[in-house]
């Protein structure tokens, strides 16, 4: 297959690690467990540690297998380069660490996934000031901005009340202002959108999740879609302004996030990523395509008393998600009238598993506001629109009629 020709999403996942050398005709990238890399020729290795000749060195900041990895990533979300890194929470967190210094200001969604709300709850003490803004309306976040401005952050689909960002008139004043517009594309993954198509200039994915899909590996992501002008970026330290301006923001992530704080995915987990993101498109497919018909049923059931899902007319950016998304997701919130107690329907599901977690084949649920955000507390719940009943169900592979028979019995007959 040459770089060249164009394929569709899956055929191009598929063939990834046969575009570069394919080692011993393996259709997958052999593990490399290796955690130094030799040289026949010392200014060779001297030439890798100066930046002047490509190549590994040490395991901690790059290795054949998760590179491969990287690389299809990258395809996946049609940009120039990615970093893995150990969870999705470690890619987040390298955006602070080599990206932002004291006195800077980021604009964030305040509708977010539990533990990066935690995370930039911790930044906040560290110098750098989180504004919390309702995403769903690009006007709160122009209000937000100030000069100190560096980054915009936001999620496609919040979890776990599914409201969606404004991202592309978001992305267009961030692309009048200079200002970088990181997209946690997580709850989308690159089967359903391209945060690339609505300017975003990093994308962050957390692997464990749909692109994993099997709940049995943590990996996380940054793309750099090649959008953004790093030239124009004041946090590059002067080392680094010596790579070609495209590449300066990924130099320095490399450097300063995984090199420095080690947060670095293992070669094994690499190859567990790669072979669960074979199946993506099929596996979203079909749980979508479940997410819908749940999320339809319940609606429809006098018992339930709300459903949130960007599937459902009733959604309040139901069009926007039908513009944007190829379809609506995996996973849907809801809260049941006050008659049933949302632990003894949980209690009265066979088949959907209660447990944490999102973007696995296996159905699972959580009663939210006693679990995952437990410690926030009663205020920011309130504030956050989470229900004491909220149920949120991330929806598996499972035959869709088993699934609408197991919920549709716990609410009793
Ligand atoms: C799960 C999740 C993360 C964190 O990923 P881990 O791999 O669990 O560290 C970040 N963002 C979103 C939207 C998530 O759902």
């Amino acid at each position: 297959m040459s770089e060249q020709t164009s394929y569709g999403f899956t055929t191009t996942i598929l063939h990834s690690d046969r575009q570069k050398d394919i080692e011993h005709g393996s259709p997958h990238k052999p593990v490399h467990t290796s955690v130094t890399f030799g040289y026949k020729d010392s200014r060779d290795l001297a030439a890798v540690f100066q930046g002047k000749q490509s190549g590994y060195r040490y395991g901690r900041q790059g290795n054949p297998t998760v590179s491969a990895l990287e690389d299809k990533i990258t395809k996946m979300e049609g940009g120039a380069s990615s970093i893995c890194f150990a969870t999705g929470m470690a890619a987040i967190g390298a955006l602070f660490q080599a990206l932002l210094r004291e006195g800077d200001q980021v604009v964030s969604s305040s509708f977010l996934f539990g533990n990066t709300s935690s995370l930039w709850q911790t930044v906040d003490g560290q110098g750098v000031d989180v504004a919390f803004v309702d995403a769903t309306d690009a006007a709160h976040v122009v209000a937000a901005i100030t000069p100190s401005t560096r980054m915009v952050f936001v999620e496609t689909i919040a979890n776990p009340r599914t409201q969606i960002a404004d991202l592309k008139r978001i992305g267009d004043r961030c692309r009048e202002r200079g200002i970088l517009f990181v997209v946690d594309n997580t709850m989308t993954s690159p089967y359903l959108f391209q945060p690339k198509s609505v300017g975003a200039g990093l994308v962050v994915n957390s692997l464990t999740k749909s692109i994993a899909g099997h709940g049995n590996v943590l990996g996380g992501a940054v793309t750099d879609t090649g959008l953004f002008d790093w030239s124009a970026f004041p946090n590059i330290a002067a080392n680094f302004r010596k790579q070609p301006p495209a590449q300066q923001g990924m130099a320095q992530l490399r450097a300063k996030a995984l090199r420095d704080f080690g947060a670095t995915l293992s070669p094994d987990a690499a190859h567990q990523i790669a072979v669960g993101a074979e199946t993506i498109a099929l596996r979203m497919e079909r749980e979508c395509a479940n997410a819908m018909a749940l999320a339809t049923m319940l609606e429809a059931d006098p018992r339930v008393a709300v459903v949130h899902y960007p599937g459902l007319p009733s959604h309040p950016q139901h069009a926007l998600a039908s513009e944007l998304f190829r379809a609506y997701g995996t996973l849907f919130s809801f809260e049941l009238k006050a008659e049933i107690d949302c632990f003894d329907y949980l209690n009265r599901l066979k088949l959907a598993i209660n447990a944490t977690h999102l973007g696995d084949t296996r159905t699972l649920v959580i009663p939210v506001a006693h679990t995952i955000f437990f410690e926030m507390g009663a205020e920011r719940r309130a504030a956050m629109g989470i229900a004491d009943s909220l149920i949120r169900v991330s929806v598996g592979i499972e035959d869709t009629q088993d699934l609408l028979n197991d919920f549709s019995a716990a609410l009793g007959s």
